[in-house]
């Protein structure tokens, strides 16, 4: 089975050490002796507590910072540096989300920057594409998201291409619990691959990941994930509670989704 991904983007939520230190006592717990092998599980926090997440995460899930910024150091306060999420051991960045499209004015062009600066040291981005609720009414929704792909792959070679996810979040399904439909996203999956394979050629385009994002929860994901073929999702509100994000993980790979399980160790 195709290795499948589950992003928890924590976003500016757990607002103090010790709910951070809840949060890990608890996501440890669930995940203790239940055996989830095709699903790589990030969890992103907010960069303050990244350190203290990188000490205690269960060894089974990785890091992820929310941001970085393009510069290697220097006079830009409040940015976050490459070299800081390699020192934390961050593996993943996630990188163009809507809300930083939205309050920080990030453009297309700067995405690919961060994309290129992260690959570069080694880190994976988590590159977010999506459409505007006015854009899919215009039936511009495709272009809108071709468009984000070429410029944030721009400049990166086809070995480095491969070490991106891509995750495909509709910004008006992102915290508004409105669903979008399988084929709609199965659609938007089509393009971004036409979109890479026109860049790299359809093998590489096929070894890119393309996530799911918008609203997810563990009743949704056959419709959101598995039935659009996508290769994950990326959760922002369930994820703060440990037991959803470890019964997508089990669910989306493939050991089921009820809660009544007993762990596979003591099956
Ligand atoms: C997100 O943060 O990218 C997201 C999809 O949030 P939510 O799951 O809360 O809609």
């Amino acid at each position: 089975m195709k290795k499948r991904y589950l992003v928890g983007n924590l976003k500016m939520n757990l607002n103090s050490v010790s709910e951070t230190e809840h949060y890990l006592v608890a996501l440890k717990k669930e995940l203790f002796g239940k055996r989830i092998e095709n699903v790589e599980i990030v969890v992103a926090p907010s960069s303050i507590y990244l350190e203290r997440f990188s000490r205690e995460l269960p060894e089974n899930v990785s890091l992820g910072a929310q941001d970085v910024f393009w510069e290697k150091e220097g006079s830009y306060t409040s940015q976050i540096s490459t070299s800081m999420l390699n020192d934390v051991h961050a593996g993943f960045v996630v990188i163009g989300h809507s809300e930083r499209r939205l309050y920080a004015h990030e453009t297309d062009g700067e995405v690919g920057w961060k994309v290129r600066a992260a690959l570069h040291e080694n880190i994976r981005p988590i590159l977010c594409v999506g459409e505007t609720a006015e854009d899919r009414e215009r039936g511009v929704a495709a272009d809108i998201v071709s468009g984000q792909i070429v410029e944030a792959f721009r400049d990166v070679s086809p070995m480095m291409a491969e070490r991106v996810v891509v995750a495909y979040e509709p910004r008006w399904a992102i915290g508004s619990d409105v669903i979008p439909e399988s084929e709609d996203i199965f659609e938007m999956r089509i393009v971004i691959h036409r979109a890479l394979a026109e860049a790299y050629g359809p093998s590489v385009a096929d070894r890119i990941p393309v996530l799911y994002g918008g609203s997810v929860k563990e009743s949704l994901l056959d419709r959101l994930c598995l039935e659009p073929r996508m290769d994950g999702v990326l959760v922002g509100r369930e994820s703060l509670y440990p037991h959803e994000l470890v019964r997508m993980a089990r669910h989306i790979g493939g050991y089921g989704s009820t809660d009544s399980e007993v762990s596979d160790n003591n099956s």
